[in-house]
């Protein structure tokens, strides 16, 4: 086990980069015995997903694309207060299959949101991909059907997941030490 500072905060190893890449593995699998027929869009969310995607990726086998969107928040009117915006989506949706590659998925309510705004483009089907999922914390029902792995409450960072934009570029999961 090794520990790590990033800013303030103290880490230590909580998914090494050899497991994580079996995780994915496992993931990679499953999409292309599912979607070996559909000529998938993958639609990794930046920045979190970016390492996750291309490992991904470089697993995935059958005939795809890929491009990337953003989250924008900004101030609603509406008493729900922080909206989040899909943005970046440059390809036509309609009748695609379409695989939302996230990087965690916490409460719920990012991926609600953007299933939301994604489904008014008319795709054929739209499946959820994430890296991590905490099942303790979703708020939300949501049908997760590729999570490379289920980890407990705690924050952690690396593998292109940040603490306030630090420590993206760690190669393994790291967990917060209280
Ligand atoms: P949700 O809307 O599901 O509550 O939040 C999802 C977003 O919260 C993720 O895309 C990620 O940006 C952030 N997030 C949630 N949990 C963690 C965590 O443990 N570590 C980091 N770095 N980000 C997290």
């Amino acid at each position: 086990m090794s520990i790590v500072k990033v800013k303030d905060k103290t880490f230590r190893t909580f998914i090494p980069e050899a497991e994580i890449q079996q995780r994915v593995k496992a993931v990679a699998d499953k999409l292309n015995e599912d979607l070996k027929d559909k000529n998938p869009l993958f639609l990794a969310v930046l920045n979190g997903s970016f390492v996750f995607a291309a490992d991904l990726m470089r697993m995935i086998t059958i005939p795809c694309e890929i491009s990337f969107v953003k989250l924008a928040s900004y101030q609603g009117t509406v008493s729900s207060g922080k909206i989040k915006e899909v943005i970046g989506i440059n390809e036509d949706l309609k009748g695609r299959t379409v695989v939302i590659v996230e990087d965690i998925i916490d409460t719920g309510f990012t991926m609600k949101r953007m299933l939301e705004q994604l489904g008014t483009r008319d795709p054929e089907s739209l499946h959820i991909c994430t890296l991590l999922v905490k099942p303790g914390k979703l708020q939300v029902p949501l049908n997760i059907e590729y999570a490379a792995m289920e980890i407990p409450n705690d924050f952690i960072v690396g593998y292109g997941l940040d603490y306030d934009q630090q420590g993206r570029n760690l190669r393994d999961i790291y967990t917060i030490v209280e």
